[in-house]
């Protein structure tokens, strides 16, 4: 994959400070017209939490400026979802509108996403509309924390009050990727994005 060098919110970060895997990063500089393609797909909502774009989302694996078109693969976020077809089209829309001429969407399924794909911005994102962004090795770091003993080894924090004292009430949200949480201090009930 390749990382915009001047895109205000690059594609995840692969190894780094997120602590996954290390992969091997294609070293060529972007062009001008792959910049601007990255721009638009960050204007490209997901279907499903339309508050992340599918660059926050991180399925926009490679973009590709070709001599007559642009070409964007794409990982779907989990088989057999539905929103991969809309998402699929809707990048392809986004792009023509914007003036790429053929554009080719193809989709790669190895490796297979996970939700340590979701760039810090979408975490952020998802927190501020109320979503817990999914936990594991990327989640975000918020600095320090006061130690506190909790009930479950891998908690779910209110996105509203970040009381770590929150119960699941059904393991499905609004949709299958979500599940469906309350907070015991502020007693707010709140989705939970799944991590995979
Ligand atoms: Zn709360």
């Amino acid at each position: 994959m390749v990382i915009p060098p001047a895109a205000p919110s690059a594609p995840p970060p692969q190894g780094g400070a997120a602590g996954g895997p290390a992969k091997p990063v294609p070293r060529r500089p972007l062009g001008q017209r792959e910049q601007t393609a990255w721009a638009v797909l960050q204007q490209v909502p997901d279907p499903e939490v339309p508050v992340l774009s599918v660059c926050d989302l991180g399925i926009v694996r490679e973009v590709k400026a070709l001599d007559a078109g642009v070409e964007v693969v794409l990982t779907p976020t989990y088989s057999g979802c539905p929103a991969t077809e809309v998402i699929a089209q809707s990048v392809h829309d986004a792009l023509a509108a914007a003036g790429f001429g053929p554009v080719t969407v193809s989709t790669r399924r190895a490796p297979a996403w996970t939700t340590d794909w979701i760039s810090a911005e979408g975490r952020r994102k998802l927190r501020d509309y109320g979503i817990a962004p999914p936990s594991g090795s990327a989640a975000v770091d918020d600095g320090p924390r006061p130690v506190a003993i909790r009930i479950h080894a891998r908690g779910v924090d209110c996105p509203r009050c970040g009381s770590a004292q929150t119960e699941r009430l059904s393991a499905f949200g609004s949709t299958a990727c979500k599940a469906l949480y309350r907070c015991l201090s502020c007693r707010e009930p709140f989705e939970h994005f799944k991590p995979i």
